[in-house]
């Protein structure tokens, strides 16, 4: 237990970097967590349902991770002896309007027997298969020899990739990696999404050779653990309004009134830290000011309409291409039974931005999420983005900030914020020292 005399420190928004700044402060500091929503948790938000007197908790949007990509999230969660769970993976591509799948299976058969499956009823797919072996293949290579510093659309324009492979696998293998809506994939950096692909596998998060967990009872088991370690003064539904450095101390001011800290943790989203940082110092300024955001819809539900249509097809990840209003439209829908691996009576899933409304008595809870739009200028900021928080009362931190161990490219996972909650509390106690 911290003495009276420790630091005093506030830590506001309870998602994974200010949960992480916060346990590893737990025993030299006094802390205090601010939370603007009714619960703690941020992208590790588990909805919990009974089925026979059975409760499942469903996650609606941190759902997977891997030993090798998450390291310290990983050593956290043996730490604190949270249960994982492994799963197949496996994915599964649909067109709700030509009825085309495909799925990881295809992925791994010879040319000639793509021919002999497709060529009949679809004869445009072997021409994008090959390009999906031509892409793994080049890419791997452009990326190892540097040729990939450009946005992902500039490489595929360079290297001529045609708009049914664009439409009929990446954007959507994309999209469900990175929960951002389709038409901003060609401005991410075309080495991130590669190095995604060469680090994992070429299944995304659906590959079979990648040892891919969920939390067991659903990231909330963790969250709660955390907090229990941690027993930080918790105020929930809080919101902060206003953070001013000053000469000595860090003021924050919510509804109920202003109180001074000796630090602040500041892990909220970097548009919404930008907005409540009355002072920021340059390097503040330069790490937070610009970063772009985009929102999901996320729908927990029931209908398995927006599955592929055969049941036995059904992957973990299955990536669907309707069209709606005239438009092309990519989703994802995640199953969660085979996810979070429990056998249930009822099918679990969550679709990111459906193309239309799933049936209102399957729906059970909706979101809205945002997430930062990993482009090349951030990406770019990395090189210097851990200077904002050298000497500073407020120390900054998120999903925005890359990890250190793995390197620029690991941008906008768990692990990254979880990696950035620590750096800022180690600053925190490199100072304190
Ligand atoms: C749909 C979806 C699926 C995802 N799936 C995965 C996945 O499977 N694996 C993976 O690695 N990553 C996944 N991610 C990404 C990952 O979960 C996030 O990047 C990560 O949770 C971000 O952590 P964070 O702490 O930066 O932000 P958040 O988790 O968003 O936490 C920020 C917290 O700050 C609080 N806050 C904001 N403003 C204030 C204020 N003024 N006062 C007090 N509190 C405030 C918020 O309420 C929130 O609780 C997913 C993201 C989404 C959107």
């Amino acid at each position: 237990m911290p003495e009276n005399t420790s630091p005093n420190v506030a830590v506001i928004g309870a998602g994974p970097a200010g949960l992480s700044a916060a346990y590893r402060l737990r025993d030299r500091a006094r802390i205090t967590v601010f939370e603007r929503e009714p619960r703690p948790g941020g992208h590790a938000n588990t909805v919990e349902v009974e089925e026979n007197g059975r409760v499942l908790g469903l996650d609606t949007a941190f759902v997977v991770f891997n030993p090798r990509f998450y390291p310290r999230l990983c050593a956290f969660f043996a730490e604190l002896g949270v249960e994982t769970v492994a799963h197949p993976g496996g994915f599964e591509f649909f067109d709700l309007d030509s009825g085309l799948e495909f799925g990881t299976e295809e992925m791994e058969l010879e040319e000639s027997e793509i021919e002999a499956r497709y060529a009949a009823k679809y004869p445009e797919f072997p021409d994008v298969w090959r390009e999906v072996r031509r892409f793994h293949e080049e890419s791997r290579r452009d990326f190892s020899r540097g040729r990939a510093d450009m946005s992902l659309g500039e490489y595929l324009d360079r290297n001529g990739y045609s708009t049914e492979f664009r439409h009929s696998y990446l954007i959507m293998l994309c999209s469900a990696v990175w929960s951002v809506p389709a038409e901003l994939i060609w401005e991410m950096p075309a080495a991130t999404v590669i190095a995604f692909f060469v680090g994992h596998d070429e299944g995304g998060l659906g590959g079979r050779r990648v040892d891919w967990r969920t939390v067991g009872g659903g990231s909330i088991s963790y969250v709660r653990k955390a907090l229990a370690a941690t027993g930080p003064d918790l105020r929930i539904s809080e919101p902060v309004t206003g953070v001013r450095q000053e000469a000595h101390g860090v003021t924050v001011t919510t509804a109920a009134g202003s109180s001074t800290f000796d630090y602040v943790v500041l892990a909220t989203h970097a548009d919404e830290a930008f907005a409540l940082l009355e002072n920021p110092t340059e390097a503040q300024r330069a790490a937070l000011e610009g970063v772009r955001y985009s929102s999901s819809r996320v729908v927990l539900h029931k209908d398995a309409s927006l599955m592929p249509t055969v049941r036995e097809r059904w992957g973990a990840w299955n990536y669907g291409k309707t069209k709606a209003d005239g438009e092309t439209r990519c989703f994802v829908t995640y199953y969660l039974n085979r996810l979070h691996d429990f056998t249930a009576e009822k099918d679990y899933f969550v679709t990111l931005d459906p193309p239309r409304p799933p049936d209102p008595d399957l729906v059970i809870a909706e979101f809205d999420y945002t997430h930062p739009v990993i482009d090349v200028a951030l990406r770019d900021r990395q090189s210097v983005i851990y200077e904002a928080n050298e000497g500073t009362g407020v120390k900054l931190c998120g999903s925005y900030f890359h990890s250190k161990e793995l390197g620029p490219d690991l941008i906008g996972s768990h692990e990254a914020a979880f990696s950035a909650g620590a750096e800022a509390a180690a600053r925190i106690l490199d100072e304190i020292s």
